[in-house]
């Protein structure tokens, strides 16, 4: 059994490539980050069916993540711009550089702040081996966690 965790790919391989946080198979998004005219998100999993927004609005949380991938991204490129050109008089310069920067990554921030969000944020999202690659088809879609968990509850009351 321990050999076969070496056939899953790692996280980080995951929330790269941007594939949903349950199975690590399906597509969490329509197009590739630098598409910028089809990469929005999917509702839920090609593949195993993982509702993406947990509940509504949740994807709000994300922008919180963005700032902080902004942020990060400001700093990175001011320190640069103050290394590279030794400017220390002129603040138009730094504001050229941040709007520039921020419009670039836009998509990147938008894209990897949700990716964030669902992989280290999202605890109930965690990798579940049973939902990876083909595994999916001894699975019975009509028995999500949801209906179990309303089951159980059905059952302690009769
Ligand atoms: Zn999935």
């Amino acid at each position: 059994m321990n050999n076969k965790t070496n056939i899953y790919p790692s996280k980080w391989k995951s929330a790269k490539q941007g594939k949903c946080p349950r199975c690590r198979t399906g597509d969490m998004f329509n197009g590739s980050v630098l598409n910028i005219f089809n990469n929005g998100m999917k509702k839920e999993c090609p593949h195993c069916g993982l509702r993406f927004e947990k509940e509504p609005g949740y994807f709000y949380v994300a922008m919180f993540v963005s700032y902080v991938f902004v942020v990060a991204e400001l700093i990175t490129a001011c320190v640069a711009t103050y290394i590279l050109t030794g400017n220390d008089s002129s603040p138009w310069l730094y504001v050229v550089i941040c709007f520039v920067v921020v419009i670039l990554l836009a998509p990147f921030n938008g894209r990897y702040s949700r990716v964030a969000l669902l992989y280290w944020l999202t605890p109930s999202f965690g990798f579940n081996p049973k939902y990876f690659g083909e595994n999916i088809k001894q699975l019975d879609f009509s028995l999500s966690t949801d209906t179990e968990s309303k089951d159980i509850e059905m059952q302690d009351i009769g």
